[in-house]
């Protein structure tokens, strides 16, 4: 199933921002759901006969002064069937490329008008679209007009992997990025461009970062793979694939904080309904208000 609708537009102080719906995922719910019993995990979000859950792979267009921004872009058009079997991956576009692509033609963009790339992290459901198979097979930047934006010890991370690593780090996915010279890495907390700033999150991968956008006084975050949907938002639903579980822990006790204290708008990436929400504590932990 693919989740709809493919763009939502809202307001933030004084930018426009657009989520792409890049297409559908689905996986394992245990593991999306790390050690909560099924029990409880279904209610929140039901699993199919094989024990998956539907997700999103939701991308992000923020209209700013420098051109358009985009943060992530989905799984790309470079697997094989085998690839989007297992993961349930459906984001086939037009012209063989991507619900992506899809998207930003619905906003009036084509991929030469994205002037930067902004990666969470080098998974291969986030940033499987930096590149893109051509029709002559060759695989080239999706974006060349773009700079693209990753922590450096993210890069680092993807491109030193072990047998619990690898399997969602895929080189053609970065590896010509910065064989092309495209890359800026940062390191640690940076201001990007004006309004957007780079926070380390770690704990899904050791250098993973969400992306503030501030203006006018609003501020949301892309919070990515620190919490995937509205349902991983209690403090101790976490994923199963996450690498430094208590270090996501302690990340999301700080920013969910913040987030409650300053009224951030948080954006979900995986979430297959809800792009965005204000959160509130709810007991010990965040939740969606009621
Ligand atoms: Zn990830």
């Amino acid at each position: 199933m693919i989740p709809e609708p493919l763009v939502e537009t809202r307001q933030l102080g004084g930018l426009r921002m657009h989520a792409i719906q890049a297409g559908g995922q689905a996986l394992d719910g245990g593991a999306m759901f790390g050690v909560v019993p099924k029990p409880l995990w279904e209610r929140r979000i039901p699993a199919d006969a094989r024990n998956r859950i539907q997700l999103g792979m939701r991308c992000l267009v923020i209209e700013h002064d420098i051109g358009p921004i985009l943060i992530d872009n989905g799984a790309g058009n470079k697997e094989d069937a085998k690839f989007h079997e297992i993961y349930g991956v459906e984001n086939a576009g037009a012209d063989g490329r991507t619900r992506l692509e899809d998207g930003l033609r619905v906003i009036g963009l084509t991929p030469d008008d994205i002037v930067m790339v902004i990666d969470t992290h080098l998974h291969f459901d986030h940033a499987g679209g930096n590149t893109m198979r051509d029709t002559d097979g060759r695989i080239r930047p999706t974006f060349p007009k773009a700079r693209y934006i990753v922590q450096e010890g993210e890069y680092h991370y993807a491109t030193h992997t072990n047998e619990r690593t690898a399997g969602s780090y895929f080189p053609h996915n970065f590896v010509p990025i910065a064989e092309a010279g495209l890359y800026d890495f940062v390191n640690g907390e940076t201001e990007i461009v004006s309004g957007i700033r780079a926070l380390p999150t770690p704990g899904h991968t050791p250098h993973h970062q969400s992306i503030l956008i501030e203006s006018a006084g609003e501020k949301a975050l892309f919070i990515a793979d620190l919490s995937p949907t509205t349902a991983h938002l209690p403090l101790a639903w976490i994923m199963g694939y996450d690498v430094e579980p208590l270090v996501t822990l302690e990340t999301k006790r700080r920013v969910l904080t913040q987030a409650v204290e300053e009224n951030w708008l948080l954006i979900f990436e995986h979430d297959a309904k809800t792009p965005w929400s204000s959160i509130v504590r709810d007991g010990k932990g965040f939740g969606l208000p009621k």
